[in-house]
């Protein structure tokens, strides 16, 4: 996808701005203020700070082609080394794929755990959905625990990166950013307002402290408002997207009329409708698992057939698990009912979404590139994407998210007199 000319990432990459302290220090800068939280230690995932030595996994590494046999080096955030051979004393050895990114998720979601039972209409439409129902009565620090569980997950299972349709406003932001503070993670953060209706100075605030504006259908819209919505998050050159045809077919030439930097869903589009994206270089985010949970199968293979460009994401929290190595492995399977796809496009689906942080980032793994790699324990060559669409997250040796490595090697001093302390509560406990 050639990046749209209005949405300019200053500096390098935009997301810089959500992530939590980079190699070099950065300081997360938000325009609002984010809340301190009182978030356990156990919710924090155990990272390493980036090393200033160089560092290295062996294996088969993905070079955007195919998987090759060697070595990748990064020094901080960036890879500066690819050579063929292995190292002497890899950090890990395996499968070296970059790090995945989760195209659409709403984190907030997992707050609901509940089993779940309902339409599309009774579980996820604003505004009485149960999700929504459930958020709106939610304290601020359970939320941010919930959505903390989540990117725990992610990283867990591969993901480094993802794009968030955030509800609840300004005060929706404030709590993923500060779920966000501390974990290995890049994160695009789209925000919306907290009503279905078009507040000027609501949206621009929304507009200085998020990445751009996601909302739920444009039926769900009075049409001049989302007209005003999607005007604002482009005359501001940040980012508007939305979800499109999932419970019934919408207007196409209205919804690419707003200008999306990507839609989601599309089951229900015709021909013509994948037609106009692919023509309008729109890409679509294909969430199979949550379709499937609502009985809809997406066509994977007709998305493409028309020059889709596909990434994929993994939807609701509450209704799946934010792995992209399950949705991976889940789209892949749906997409033989339709006839089927190669093992390679459903990785690539799984990589792609980053463009969206950084115009420049490619699905390979290049020296220049950020430092975000997966090392996964499974036979490499030529059978590599096949050994992907089959992978779980027993099969993660290593993730390297700009540097910083999840599991980390040992536990520093901290952490072991952390374990001290735990195992002092223990015994006291049990006394
Ligand atoms: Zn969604």
């Amino acid at each position: 996808m050639r990046p749209p000319s209005h949405r300019r990432f200053g500096g390098g990459s935009r997301s810089n701005q959500l992530c939590s302290g980079g190699a070099d220090g950065r300081k997360s800068f938000h325009a609002i203020n984010i809340p301190r939280t009182s978030a356990g230690s156990e919710e924090r995932l155990n990272a390493t700070q980036p090393s200033r030595a160089v560092q290295r996994v062996s294996g088969w590494f993905y070079d955007g082609q195919r998987f090759r046999e060697g070595t990748v080096g990064w020094v901080e955030d960036v890879v500066v080394e690819i050579r063929s051979g292995r190292t002497r004393r890899p950090l890990a050895e395996g499968l070296i794929i970059p790090g995945l990114w989760n195209a659409h998720t709403h984190l907030g979601d997992a707050i609901v755990t509940q089993e779940l039972k309902g339409t599309i209409e009774e579980l996820v439409a604003p505004p009485h959905g149960l999700k929504h129902r459930v958020l709106a009565k939610a304290k601020d620090a359970a939320v941010i625990a919930a959505m903390r569980r989540a990117m725990a997950t992610m990283i867990r299972t591969g993901t480094t990166g993802f794009s968030d349709f955030r509800e609840g406003g300004l005060n929706g932001l404030k709590l993923l950013y500060a779920a966000l503070a501390a974990m290995p993670m890049q994160g695009l953060a789209l925000a919306r307002p907290v009503e279905l209706s078009y507040d000027p100075r609501e949206v621009a605030a929304i507009l200085r402290a998020s990445d751009g504006i996601a909302v739920s259908s444009y039926i769900d819209w009075p049409r001049d408002g989302i007209e005003k919505l999607a005007a604002d998050a482009r005359r501001a050159k940040k980012i508007f997207a939305i979800h499109c045809s999932e419970r019934v077919r919408e207007e196409i030439d209205a919804v690419l009329d707003l200008k999306p930097a990507f839609l989601v869903h599309m089951v229900h589009a015709t021909d013509a409708d994948l037609e106009r994206c692919a023509d309008a270089h729109v890409p679509i985010v294909v969430c199979a698992r949550s379709n499937a949970f609502f009985g809809m199968t997406p066509d994977i293979p007709r998305m493409l057939r028309h020059g889709v460009e596909l990434h994929l994401g993994t939807d609701n929290a509450m209704i799946n698990t934010p792995s992209l190595l399950r949705e991976m492995e889940f789209a892949y399977r749906v997409a033989r009912l339709k006839g089927g796809v190669p093992a390679r496009e459903i990785l690539e689906m799984a990589l792609r979404g980053r463009r969206l942080a950084d115009p420049h980032a490619t699905s390979a793994i290049r020296v220049g590139a950020r430092a975000d790699l997966v090392i996964l324990d499974l036979p490499g060559g030529r059978n590599g994407f096949a050994s992907i669409v089959r992978a779980s997250a027993s099969d993660v040796r290593l993730v390297v998210s700009g540097g910083r490595l999840w599991p980390a090697p040992s536990p520093s001093v901290r952490d072991a007199s952390m374990i001290r302390g735990r195992r002092r509560r223990i015994t006291r406990s049990t006394q």
